[in-house]
């Protein structure tokens, strides 16, 4: 098992594989002045399998696809058919807006998929084109559906809390996945990241988990701390006394989990990114087409684990300037 030089298990990767989205979440993508990874800089489905064999001989075994909008990879199922067969991956889930879900649920499954989040910030329709812009809650409600449908369970909802736009919508939320539905919803505290427009709206319009739990339990009765049987959860989880959904608050900035980290990311671009809230990066693609191989790749990423920083220091004003959270995938 790959330790850090603090003593954590580092043995979840994930893997952005696209920095497109089809949304444009006012605190992760700006409408205007984007530019993304050229099609041929994005690490191929082949080039993401080597990394996968490699990061298994260092001790890895749970993997996770992001974006951008994983789905709108063309070769996504190709992608998840050769993560999952690889001698050694326990698990392989994914991170999604779910709006292509109708169409590839079923043959993500087929593939190998177990798990998938679903990032929805609201089912209020005018609020939703406020915070999410693009999309609509019909497409997301479709394709929650489809991954249901496709045995992609237990669903749960990503919901990132955000002043003034959805931080009254929680309690409907909390409502809809943990009493009247059996999902599990995370709230999570917005974090700067990339320094622009987005950065800004994290900062101005955060709000405390604490804030967010006392807003629900107001309104829906007192919830119930869950003991999780994972150590790496970065999710503090209740239930209601009557509900059968788990209600989970994901809080960077107030209550910092970097103790308890075991992820290494890897951009779509090919960089392992060694914290979310951090620059550094180790470049994988550059070995991966000079010819190098699973041994390469396994010695880079062996190292990237080595130099994981302790923790992220938002404390300090300190966040990642040179990506935002579109280019790294949450
Ligand atoms: N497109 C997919 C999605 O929407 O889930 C995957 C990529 S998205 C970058 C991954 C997660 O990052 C989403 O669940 C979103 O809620 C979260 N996210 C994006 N920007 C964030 C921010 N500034 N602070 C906290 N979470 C953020």
């Amino acid at each position: 098992m790959p330790r850090d030089r603090f003593g954590r298990e580092i043995n979840y990767l994930r893997l952005s594989v696209i920095d497109h989205c089809n949304l444009r979440c006012v605190y992760c993508m700006p409408l205007r002045g984007l530019t993304f990874v050229p099609s041929e800089e994005l690490l191929t489905a082949a080039e993401i399998e080597t990394v996968v064999q490699a990061a298994v001989t260092v001790g890895f075994h749970k993997f996770r696809l992001t974006g951008g909008e994983p789905t709108l990879r063309p070769d996504i199922v190709d992608i998840v058919a050769r993560i999952a067969g690889t001698p050694g991956v326990e698990d392989v889930a994914m991170t999604s807006n779910a709006i292509l879900l109708p169409r590839l649920a079923k043959p993500l499954a087929e593939a190998g998929l177990r798990r998938i989040n679903i990032h929805v910030d609201t089912f209020d329709h005018d609020r939703l084109k406020k915070i999410m812009r693009f999309g609509t809650i019909e497409e997301i409600e479709a394709g929650i559906a489809a991954a249901e449908d496709a045995g992609l369970r237990p669903i749960k909802i990503n919901c990132v809390v955000t002043r003034d736009y959805n931080d009254k919508d929680v309690v409907e939320m909390a409502r809809r996945a943990a009493l009247e539905r059996a999902w599990h919803v995370r709230f999570i505290e917005l974090m700067p990241l990339g320094g622009g427009e987005a950065a800004h709206v994290a900062l101005s319009q955060f709000v405390p988990s604490r804030e967010t739990r006392e807003r629900i339990e107001a309104d829906l009765g007192p919830l119930i701390p869950v003991p999780t049987a994972n150590a790496s959860d970065e999710s503090r989880n209740y239930r209601f006394a009557d509900g059968a959904g788990i209600v989970g608050f994901i809080s960077p900035v107030s209550e910092p989990y970097c103790g308890t980290c075991n992820r290494m990311r890897l951009t779509a671009d090919g960089k392992f990114h060694l914290c979310l809230l951090n620059d550094d990066e180790m470049d994988v693609k550059r070995a991966l087409r000079a010819g190098g191989g699973v041994p390469e790749v396994a010695a880079i990423l062996a190292k990237a684990v080595a130099a994981k920083p302790t923790g992220h220091r938002l404390d300090e004003g300190i966040s990642t300037e040179e990506r935002s959270m579109f280019q790294i995938g949450g």
